[in-house]
């Protein structure tokens, strides 16, 4: 059984007396454990409203969502989903709740009814996965961006959820805070086993998944490994951008150096040498 599973799910929202917007359409996905997974779409395809149902905060109108099994509609599991499943939202300004950072880590273990010294040990290893063991006591309207971001992150971390969905999560930090924090997530994924479920349309971000999906107006049009990335137009259908690597790839190709299809810097320079000394060049 997938960990999460969302099964032909409908969700409208209401707009005026008798009209509505429809947000999601037969929407089928799912997440196994440990996986990471980028969820990538232009603004307004529904990445949120997603995001929302994963945990029941919203219910689908048609379908179903189930995390371990259990169905979001059902109220009497939500507790239990909610230690499954954390979310991370856009706006780290948002998501803290008192004024001291400690405090705002511990605020989740505490809600789910923890004694004292396993709340103390959750925020002490939280803070430390994600870099901020030396803020703990600081306030956090004084963090960076990133900084704030990381602490919500450990907030949700100290929760030990099995799945971690990230909603656009990096959209307000530079580029050295989004690097930050999707480093944390990486690392949380390859050491702890943490399901992830990134949702973004940095697409850097997406490269980084181990599968992407990507969802166009309410509707999800791709589901599959980074191989997706060798058929560009899927995204540009979409209204996406391409990784910069890949768009210099094809410039490249159109000029008759074929070098795949690279992800990262590294992969773009082992590429072009590879291709250059097939070509008999000196490298
Ligand atoms: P994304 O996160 O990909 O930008 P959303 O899930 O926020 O997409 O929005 C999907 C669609 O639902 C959009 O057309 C948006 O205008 C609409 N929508 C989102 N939230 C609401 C809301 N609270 N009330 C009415 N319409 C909404
Ligand atoms: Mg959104």
């Amino acid at each position: 059984m997938p960990f999460l599973q969302f099964k032909n799910v409908d969700y409208s929202y209401p707009s005026g007396e008798n009209d509505y917007i429809t947000a999601l359409r037969s929407v089928s996905l799912t997440v196994e454990r440990g996986e990471f997974v980028a969820l990538v779409g232009c603004n307004g395809s529904g990445k949120s409203t997603l995001a929302r149902l994963c945990n029941g905060l919203l219910a689908p109108d048609g379908g179903e969502v189930t995390v371990d099994g259990m169905s979001t509609v059902d109220k009497s599991e939500l507790y239990e989903i909610r230690k499954r499943i954390g979310v991370v939202f856009q706006n780290p300004d948002n998501q803290t709740v008192t004024t001291v950072v400690e405090d705002d880590v511990a605020f989740g273990p505490e809600n789910l009814g923890l004694p004292p010294a396993e709340i103390r040990e959750r925020v002490d290893t939280a803070l430390k996965s994600v870099g901020m063991s030396e803020y703990a006591k600081s306030g956090p309207a004084r963090l960076s961006g990133g900084q704030k971001q990381r602490v919500a992150i450990a907030g949700v971390l100290a929760i030990k959820p099995e799945l971690m969905v990230l909603d656009e999560a990096t959209g307000m930090l530079d580029p050295d805070g989004r690097r930050e924090v999707l480093d944390v997530v990486r690392k949380l994924n390859r050491d702890e086993n943490m399901a992830v479920l990134m949702i973004t349309h940095f697409m850097e971000e997406a490269a980084a998944a181990d599968r992407i999906i990507i969802l166009d107006r309410g509707s999800v049009v791709a589901d599959g490994g980074r191989e997706l990335f060798s058929a560009p137009e899927i995204f540009t259908d979409a209204g996406l951008d391409l990784p910069v690597y890949v768009r210099v790839a094809q410039k490249l190709k159109a000029r008759g150096m074929d070098i795949g299809c690279p992800l990262s810097a590294e992969q773009f320079v082992a590429a072009v040498k590879a291709r250059l000394s097939a070509d008999g060049g000196c490298v």
